[in-house]
């Protein structure tokens, strides 16, 4: 079978590119999954009035591609919004949930560091750039001191179900160590780029951006993408492709039962997928990077629970809690659960936790109830409780991770036609998939070779 563009994976990376395609008029497109269903990690789960998630539960307003996406789509008239201004967020220290500002003024004046230790974060001024690949807690602690590291540590667990002590500071913040090796300090360097943003006036929105998702949760999104209103983009469900081939101008792309031919071929999978695929075409850097797997447990309390108000809260790992952290589901959107009743979601695993994932269900809820007890008045059984297992791990960018995104963007450049996006490539959020893949489209639609981001953004950190 010949198409213009070959599609490999129909998670969101994929269907975003695909749907972006379908927009240049006699396009062929076809879309190879390898599951029965699109969507890839994102799964909502819809169960006697519930509804948790068990891959992303949102996404900021503040990124222009997705917020694109959304308009194009339609979906900006159906979407929720939960403004980070209106829900105050956590992070247990000490056993305790405290309280966290969301402006780096209001973070300073409150007392989560000592007077000292604030001191020393204001030591960035005169530190030079680091050297080396440092993992974020070298990284911090050499820019700011060690106080930080348990808010840092709360960050990087709620985002990469990450360790700190593993993943790299430029896999993970490329914009903020650029700016760190243009500037030397990175207060002054953003405190810079603050002014010039000003100067220019980017229209960017001022304020603390919205999380977003939809009435039925998340799996909206991949199937509005998916909806094939004029039969021009195909998807083949249950095709795990097994090889891929230069043939002079042309790919050939293998299944298990049929060979495709492209001009244009878009690996949109996760590293460790796009690397057993890539390897044969040129030796990666690595074989393969760690992933952190997490479950979120959904948990419904009934008549007269009351959850904290708020997004949830997050945990250190020095506070040696069975839960990585808890969203406090319906408070963020209306109909996570029924009537009278209320719905909290716990993450248990991640990268320093595989053990917890050798659990059997009964005892991973009753372990994370027993947990959550002790930091929120709960009743002593939830109504409701559901374990969902992740359709995927979450690629961790720790040592290495730099050198084999080189080596990906020069693969991109040697090969005509080969374009490589997805999930840990360039960050993992929803909305680092959203901008790559728009990339990746406007350079099919030129005709060109994608290169990879030039001018890593900084990111705001959330908690
Ligand atoms: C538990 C969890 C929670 C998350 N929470 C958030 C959140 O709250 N906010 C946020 O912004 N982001 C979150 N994310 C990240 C977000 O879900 C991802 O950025 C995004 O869904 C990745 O989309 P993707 O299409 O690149 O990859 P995937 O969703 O992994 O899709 C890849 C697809 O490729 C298919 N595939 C793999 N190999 C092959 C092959 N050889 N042949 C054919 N098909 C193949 C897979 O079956 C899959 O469908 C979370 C992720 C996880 C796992």
């Amino acid at each position: 079978m010949q198409k213009d563009t070959v599609i490999i994976g129909a998670g969101l990376s994929g269907l975003t590119v695909a749907w972006k395609l379908k927009q240049i008029r006699n396009h062929s497109i076809l879309l190879l999954e390898q599951s029965e269903r699109a969507g890839g990690a994102i799964s909502s789960h819809s169960e006697d009035g519930y509804l948790p998630e068990g891959g992303p539960h949102g996404f900021l307003d503040n990124c222009a591609e997705s917020q694109a996406l959304l308009a194009e789509t339609g979906l900006d008239q159906e979407c929720l919004k939960a403004p980070l201004a209106e829900f105050v967020r956590y992070v247990c220290m000490d056993g305790k949930l405290r309280l966290i500002p969301q402006s780096p003024g209001k973070i300073l004046a409150a007392p989560l560091i000592s007077p000292l230790e604030k001191l020393r974060v204001a030591g960035d001024l005169f530190k030079k750039p680091l050297q080396g690949e440092p993992t974020v807690s070298e990284w911090v602690s050499y820019r700011f001191g060690k106080a930080l590291l348990p808010y840092v540590d709360a960050v990087f667990t709620g985002t990469y179900a990450g360790d700190l002590e593993r993943l790299v500071i430029d896999g993970v913040m490329p914009g903020v160590r650029k700016i760190e090796k243009e500037h030397g300090s990175l207060i002054y360097g953003l405190i810079k780029k603050m002014m010039a943003a000003k100067k220019t006036n980017t229209g960017k929105k001022k304020g603390l951006p919205a999380m977003t998702s939809f009435p039925s949760g998340m799996g909206r999104l991949a199937e509005r993408l998916h909806e094939n209103p004029d039969n021009e983009q195909e998807i083949r469900y249950n095709c795990p492709v097994t090889s891929i081939l230069k043939d002079s101008e042309q790919w050939q792309v293998r299944s298990n039962e049929e060979t495709f031919h492209c001009r244009n071929l878009v690996l949109a999978l996760p590293v460790n997928n796009a690397l057993s695929l890539l390897s044969p075409l040129s030796t990666p850097p690595q074989e393969k990077v760690p992933e952190a797997r997490i479950v979120n447990i959904g948990l419904g309390f009934g008549d007269d629970t009351t959850l904290p108000p708020g997004f949830g809260f997050l945990t250190p790992e020095r506070e040696q809690r069975f839960c990585l952290g808890a969203l406090f589901s319906s408070n963020m959107f209306p109909g996570r659960a029924p009537k009278g009743h209320v719905m909290l979601e716990a993450l248990v695993g991640g990268r320093r936790h595989p053990e917890h994932l050798e659990l059997d269900d009964a005892t991973l809820i009753r372990e994370a109830v027993k947990d959550l007890q002790q930091l929120i008045d709960l009743p002593s059984q939830p109504t409701y409780a559901h374990v969902l297992w992740p359709h995927t791990g979450i690629p961790q960018l720790e040592a290495g991770y730099p050198a084999l995104l080189e080596w990906r963007n020069e693969l991109m450049q040697k090969e005509k036609g080969l374009y490589i996006t997805g999930f840990g490539w360039e960050g993992i959020g929803i909305n680092d998939m959203i901008k790559t893949a728009f990339r990746v489209s406007e350079a099919i639609k030129r005709g060109e070779q994608d290169s990879g981001e030039k001018n890593a953004e900084v990111k705001k950190v959330y908690f």
